[in-house]
């Protein structure tokens, strides 16, 4: 190894990538980081690493690393000092509320950044520049997971912990491919010696290949199966009265509702046997401790938030929840959208305090002192509605941070539409040019992922320590301070931050904050998660250190009667069906050597070479009906755009009258495709299924 290569030092923090949150140590030499390897010592991947992981210090010299503020001026980015830029955006930002009130300015967040940032962001918008427009891509990937916890326990807040895998005698993933998206998760099933695991998926994915049993269902149908294994549950008598009795409201009325889903009618519609529908209900009611996770797969849909409370009911049925090995388990996707969930102010005010109830903003309000009547009575825009509220001009200035919504938003043609109406729009982000910075007024340069410090909340509430293992490059800056910055030119820094030098000011105060709440924090410190490792919340000040594993363990839950709701949720077919000119139903998901948009997977060499371009899966017998062969470029089409030249993989793997396309790459962008529809209840775009045409490229 070459000496410039050998580490001097090795700095502990936590991956920047996904949110199952693996320990690793970053190895310095000067101010360089020349290696990344796993932390033996923690509790999530005891050392292990997937690609992504392994060569993260690689994204810290990428060529494409922004540098310093950039300012349009005649069409041409010009360097600018900080002074500059940021005088600048707080007198656009502020000329813009004059002129057409404060929701007009709108805030787009991430999943990426530290706990103590989200927090100080949520104070800056809502209190500072006094607009509630502020949501997080984070609504692009779990926001279904979050209404339907708030829905059946009264809370956000994933129940169960990682070791469930081992510890569940029956595994259920639901739309969740891990084997690509959560690599060292799905390592953990290995631990689990006696269970079966079960994969719900229409593509017989990575994650299905090693499962025990592979259910490939229709898209969509999986509220019907889900439905069905209630019915099975209630006629067979596998549920748990007493507990149903003692801890949920609404069985009288599910039970009714679950009549019509019969084994028979639940196949017509999934594509199941009845027989695989009775045997993978029969399989959870005899499970001492079933264990249903997901991803994607459940979210990405009209119906997300619907799709978690009949996965809830399903362990409301039978009681089989908060014990070792049982629960309903969201896997989230960035690393810190946990962390956004609990301390920001975008779906709930922080610590998932309601907006709705005059308790919880008298409360907050108090905390932060102010008056009570400046925090909102409800949400502002979520993340599509912001795009609306920017193609209908109600919405003339917009501040993107760490996301790259051109790649990552729906239907990208009403998107461009939308930022072509701003006034103004800035974008703070750890890379330039990415297809958003490049249509921005002003670009400011932030840190990345080993280049701060602060917390991370993983899936399962581990909020582990992060920590700078060099200084951010060129005249970049930590978010953090870009926002302490931004409050100091408008003119509230000493109100809201008062004498904050660092992340650590935040936490304590958000410790404070999150006193008491389901996401209690106050036993934690920046010294005990450094000395003890990480620690899953609620840590209440005064318990010990080995934090809470599952939640509801004594069947009390978050809603006011202290109950689970169960819900009625009735099947309904995708929003797009496939038709004469568009007969192949898409499907979109990653692939395991990229993340997102590749603004940083994209610019490590090793894993562009491993996944250089996207492709197309399609079954033989389509390729063969349409005279297609393997490797052919072909062209796709949907009601709003196109995609030439993808490369075409001839696979069984996916079924016939389907088709899957990886959304990481901007030059053959999936969400050119994509269609304009939304989850009404948690507003997650409908992402998995849409009607497309597949041709030879010319
Ligand atoms: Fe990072 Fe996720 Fe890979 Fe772990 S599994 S190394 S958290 S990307």
């Amino acid at each position: 190894v070459a000496t410039e290569k050998i580490p001097e030092k090795w700095v502990k923090t936590t991956c920047g990538y996904c949110s199952v949150g693996c320990g690793m140590k970053v190895g310095v030499r000067g101010d360089r980081a020349v290696a990344v390897r796993g932390d033996e010592d923690h509790p999530v991947n005891r050392g292990k690493l997937c690609p992504k992981g392994l060569s993260e210090h690689h994204t810290l010299q990428a060529r494409s690393r922004a540098l310093r503020p950039l300012l349009k001026q005649k069409n041409e980015f010009q360097p600018v000092s900080w002074d500059t830029a940021l005088d600048t955006m707080v007198e656009k930002f502020l000329s813009v509320q004059a002129k057409y009130g404060k929701q007009a300015l709108g805030v787009l967040s991430t999943g990426q950044l530290v706990t103590e940032e989200f927090y100080a962001l949520g104070k800056l918008i809502q209190l500072g520049f006094g607009t509630s427009n502020y949501d997080g891509n984070t609504t692009l990937c779990m926001a279904s997971a979050v209404a339907g916890y708030k829905r059946s326990f009264g809370s956000d807040g994933p129940p169960g912990a990682y070791d469930d895998l081992a510890e569940s005698d029956l595994v259920i993933l639901i739309g969740a491919n891990i084997a690509d998206n959560h690599p060292i998760l799905c390592q953990r099933l290995a631990e689990n010696r006696q269970g079966t695991v079960v994969v719900v998926d229409p593509r017989v994915t990575k994650t299905a290949m090693l499962a025990d049993l592979h259910l490939p269902v229709k898209p969509r149908s999986d509220i019907a199966l889900l439905n069905g294994i209630g019915h099975v549950l209630i006629a067979e008598s596998m549920i748990d009265a007493a507990y149903i009795e003692r801890h949920t409201t609404g069985f009288e009325q599910l039970r009714t509702h679950l009549a019509a889903y019969t084994p028979s009618h639940v196949a017509g519609i999934s594509g199941l046997t009845e027989e695989q529908v009775l045997d993978i209900a029969r399989r959870f009611g005899r499970a001492r401790a079933p264990f249903v996770a997901w991803t994607m797969g459940v979210n990405h849909s009209t119906q997300g938030a619907e799709t978690v409370n009949a996965i809830c009911n399903l362990s409301l049925l039978t009681g089989k929840l908060g014990f070792a090995g049982a629960a309903p388990f969201s896997i989230t996707g960035q690393c810190n959208a946990m962390g956004s969930r609990e301390a920001s102010c975008t779906s709930s005010l922080p610590g998932y305090r309601k907006f709705e109830s005059a308790e919880d903003r008298a409360e907050i309000a108090k905390l932060w002192n102010v008056d009570p009547s400046v925090i909102p009575t409800k949400r502002g825009h979520a993340y599509p509605d912001l795009v609306e509220g920017m193609v209908k001009k109600e919405i003339r200035a917009l501040w993107i941070i760490a996301t790259n919504p051109l790649v990552s938003f729906p239907n990208y043609d009403v998107l461009t539409q939308a930022l072509g109406n701003l006034e103004f729009l800035v974008v703070q982000d750890g890379f330039h040019p990415t297809p958003t910075t490049l249509h921005a007024d002003l670009v400011l340069p932030a840190a990345i992922w080993g280049e701060k410090e602060g917390t991370y909340t993983n899936s399962e509430r581990r909020v582990s320590k992060v920590n700078a293992a060099v200084p951010p490059p060129g005249e970049a800056l930590s978010d953090f301070e870009i926002f302490l910055r931004t409050a100091g030119q408008l003119g509230v820094r000493d109100k809201l931050f008062p004498n904050w030098t660092g992340p650590r000011d935040a936490f304590e105060e958000w410790r404070q904050v999150s006193k008491g709440r389901l996401c209690d924090y106050s036993g934690l410190s920046y010294e005990l998660l450094e000395t003890a490792g990480p620690i899953q919340w609620p840590h209440p000040q005064g318990t010990e250190s080995t934090g809470t594993r599952r939640l509801y363990a004594d069947g009390r839950f978050e809603h006011s009667d202290e109950k689970a709701k169960l819900f009625c949720i009735e099947w309904q077919p995708a929003p797009e069906q496939p038709s004469r000119q568009y007969p192949f139903v898409l499907n979109t998901g990653r692939t395991v050597e990229h993340w997102h948009t590749r603004t940083k997977t994209g610019e490590v060499e090793m894993l562009h070479r491993m996944s250089p371009r996207a492709w197309l899966e399609m079954n033989p017998t389509d390729a063969e009906r349409l005279g297609l062969e393997m490797h052919d470029k072909v062209t796709l089409v949907s009601r709003r755009g196109q995609v030439d030249g993808v490369e075409l993989r001839v696979t069984s793997i996916i079924a016939p009258g389907h088709v899957f396309l990886p959304f990481h790459y901007f030059e053959y962008n999936s969400n050119r495709l994509t269609l304009s529809a939304y989850d009404p209840i948690s507003r997650e775009p409908n992402y998995k299924q849409c009607a497309v045409r597949v041709e030879r490229s010319h």
